[in-house]
């Protein structure tokens, strides 16, 4: 079986008489999310029903048209709010509070502009009571390890916008959250940039192995990266396809997208993606 699998109703209905949550990895269960409108009018169903599981260390990518209950599925993972129905569990409970094991980075990059490099990177371990000398060694060694070694002391302003979502993931990182929620990453980037960063993602990916929840509206992407692609639909925001895709690891993105297989995938799920919306 699939290692991420859309449960259907009549699953769910047996699992329910006994099966438990995974004991590793996300579960959704049934999830819907209505949103309270303005008074007068109908209250609106962001996200419908959704059943999925995400295993331990696999890379999913979330894909769909914009309004399509991306971004509220993974605040619900964060415990920013809870689901209207259903249940989201992280290695089997259910999360009903603000989710302290996943790191999530957000469309926006949220670096505070008064701080430098090093001390944004180092908020997490402060908000945890970290000494100083323990934030200096492990900042050093995050900022390294995203390529951003002798920029410390540079303020937001004064980086790129590559620099800046490296900036945002070391700062993620650094605390070691076993989940990553990546809501568009590196959505506004230009295409060669974006390459450079997709790959050392990966690198960092193959190094530990993370629970990935990674959005993106761009399907090369979703393919080159993920294990599973998770097609949504619109009105309402819905699960409508999952694709395992099986290109080897480590991967070369550059070959990849040269494959026949890749082109195969892309056409299919493009199709798919423009008449759902
Ligand atoms: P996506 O990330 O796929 O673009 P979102 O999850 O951001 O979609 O939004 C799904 C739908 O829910 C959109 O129509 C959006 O306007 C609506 N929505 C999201 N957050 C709220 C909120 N806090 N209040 C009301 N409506 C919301
Ligand atoms: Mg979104």
């Amino acid at each position: 079986m699939n290692s991420v699998t859309k449960r259907g109703s009549a699953r769910t209905a047996s699992r329910m008489a006994g099966s438990e949550a995974p004991a590793d990895g996300l579960r959704f269960e049934g999830v819907s999310k209505v949103f309270a409108t303005a008074e007068g009018s109908k209250p609106f169903l962001a996200v419908h029903d959704v059943n999925l599981d995400v295993a331990a260390g696999r890379f999913v990518c979330l894909i769909g048209p914009s309004g399509s209950g991306k971004s509220t599925l993974l605040n619900m993972t964060a415990g920013l709010f809870n689901p209207t129905r259903g249940t989201v569990y992280h290695d089997g409970r259910p999360v009903v509070e603000v989710n302290t094991r996943v790191g999530y980075i957000t469309q926006q990059d949220n670096l505070l502009p008064w701080r430098t490099l090093e001390d944004n990177v180092a908020i997490a371990l402060e908000i945890r009571g970290y000494s100083r000398a323990q934030r200096k060694q492990l900042v050093a060694e995050t900022i390294e390890m995203v390529g951003l070694a002798g920029f410390e002391k540079h303020y937001p302003s004064q980086l790129s916008g590559g620099m800046r979502k490296r900036a945002t993931l070391a700062r993620t990182l650094i605390y070691s959250p076993d989940t990553l929620l990546l809501d568009e990453p590196f959505g506004a980037l230009d295409a060669m940039l974006k390459n450079a960063l997709q790959t050392e993602l990966l690198r960092l990916w193959e190094r530990d192995r993370k629970t990935v929840l990674f959005v993106t509206h761009d399907l090369d992407e979703a393919i080159l990266l993920a294990d599973e692609i998770v097609v949504f639909g619109t009105n309402p925001g819905r699960i409508i396809h999952i694709e395992t895709v099986n290109f080897e690891r480590p991967r070369s993105l550059t070959d990849i997208r040269r494959t026949p297989e890749f082109t195969e995938v892309w056409e299919r799920l493009w199709a798919l993606i423009e008449n759902n919306k």
